[in-house]
């Protein structure tokens, strides 16, 4: 017989979890103010809220942390890292950086201006953030098809080369690159296909832009590429991910999430004159060149975990799970965007949730019923996260309204999966008792779904 599946790690330490008692949950929902982010971990069973720097390290990466090099300049843990990144990347160029978001800061307090545009693939929020923040604007250049949660395709992730060829024709001068998010976060954690990033390249080079890859799940977009690209079956994660990168000219990378360290990111480029640039910015936002926000002891044990984690089997056991919790859901007949993405399971709350009125967001009353019945902990991405109209002042009700389940790297196993799943399908079988949702009691004027107060209908 066929031998199952299983993890390609075992287990050498474990943090204790606490189930709590239904009254409990109420009570500390209600001290929260239905909002999930105001909880405190320990009261959470299964935590899913993100994937970003809640990977568990291997023993390697925390061995690698005894060696640290703690100088400020010129540290060897700065050269393990670099190291590792130019072998696997053939970037030349590294700026450490204390996480994703600070490298896009880094890079683009040198590249972005006013008036610019910068278009790609479904751009992540804080690389928006820092886009728009510098008066400049983030062109989402997705294929329409990631709309559509149901529509099963393999690269759901894509950029529609004709939106970016009608972008680089009209804007021509205005863009100072192009960036290309993989995977996709935005659209459910799903992948680009590296036809896909050839297609880009091609364009880039026909209008002589520069291609920056935000990178966070580079190793997920490998492991996917081998999976479901024709040509790559054979060729290894390390062999896919020098192919991917040499379509680029530069990354930023949010070390939190492939890199499986706690805190952690970089900006890496084959281009001097973006190093150059951006240089400066490193020292006066982050730190000296040769540590830039982390600790030698961090940058060793992310050069471990990037050099673990753009090996298969570890990329294997990581997509096995997420698509081991989507097929208990499509076994209770509960609808996620399609198909399952990298990093997460995206429940498509508009369809689950169908007697509570948009204006009562449905995802958020979802994340707050999945908790009460189990203390599993999502994350709502809708109605809240999407804000006020800057202009009008009313909500935004025109995406999807989803919650997600995050998984972390290495942390949970099959059976919290289980869990997860048992959970969902019991809110799931009583969905048409769920009539009412919530109203917004206080909220700030952006980001609002960090501190948002919610009461309940
Ligand atoms: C997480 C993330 C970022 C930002 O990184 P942080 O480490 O959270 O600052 C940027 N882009 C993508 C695609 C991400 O997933």
């Amino acid at each position: 017989m066929e031998l199952p599946f299983a993890e390609s790690w075992k287990i050498k330490m474990v943090e204790p979890i606490r189930k709590s008692t239904r009254e409990e949950r109420e009570q500390w929902m209600k001290e929260s103010f239905y909002n999930v982010f105001q909880l405190r971990s320990d009261q959470v069973y299964i935590d899913l809220i993100t994937d970003s720097g809640t990977g568990a390290m291997s023993d390697r990466q925390w061995a690698a942390m005894m060696l640290g090099d703690e100088s400020y300049a010129g540290a060897s843990s700065f050269f393990n890292l670099k190291n590792t990144i130019t072998r696997l990347t053939g970037f030349e160029y590294v700026i450490p950086t204390h996480q994703g978001r600070a490298a896009e800061n880094v890079l683009f307090s040198y590249l972005v201006h006013e008036g610019d545009i910068v278009p790609g693939n479904s751009h992540f929020d804080t690389t928006k953030g820092h886009i728009e923040g510098r008066k400049a604007i983030a062109l989402d250049c997705t294929i329409d098809e990631a709309k559509n949660t149901q529509l099963e395709i393999p690269f759901k992730g894509n950029v529609d080369c004709r939106k970016l060829e009608k972008a680089l024709k009209d804007f021509g001068d205005k863009i100072p690159f192009i960036i290309v998010t993989i995977t996709n976060n935005t659209a459910g954690g799903q992948p680009v296909s590296m036809a896909n990033l050839m297609e880009v390249r091609e364009l880039a080079d026909k209008y002589k832009k520069p291609v920056l890859f935000d990178s966070a799940r580079f190793a997920e977009n490998a492991y996917f590429i081998k999976t479901r690209e024709i040509g790559y079956a054979d060729k290894t994660i390390k062999e896919i991910t020098h192919e991917m990168f040499s379509l680029a000219d530069g990354m930023t990378m949010s070390a939190k999430k492939d890199g499986i360290v706690n805190m952690g990111g970089f900006i890496a480029t084959r281009l001097q004159d973006w190093y150059d640039g951006a240089k400066g910015y490193c020292v006066q936002y982050e730190g000296y060149l040769t540590y830039g926000g982390m600790n030698g002891r961090d940058m060793n044990a992310l050069a471990v975990g990037l050099d673990e984690n753009t090996e298969f089997d570890v990329l294997q056991t990581r997509i096995h799970q997420v698509e081991y919790l989507a097929q208990k859901l499509d076994e209770y007949g509960i609808p996620y965007q399609r198909p399952a993405g990298g990093h997460a399971i995206f429940v498509d709350a508009s369809k689950v949730l169908t007697h509570v009125p948009k204006e009562e967001f449905p995802a958020q009353t979802l994340t707050i019923e999945l908790f009460l019945e189990a203390g599993i902990r999502g994350c709502e991405i809708g109605y809240i996260l999407a804000d006020r109209d800057p202009v009008t002042r009313e909500n935004r009700f025109g995406g999807l309204d989803l919650l997600r389940l995050a998984i972390p790297r290495r942390v949970y196993t099959d059976n919290h999966m289980n869990v997860v799943a048992a959970a969902l399908k019991n809110v799931f079988d009583r969905r048409e008792s769920i009539t009412r949702g919530v109203k917004i009691a206080w909220e700030a004027p952006l980001m609002r779904h960090f501190t948002v107060k919610l009461e309940k209908l």
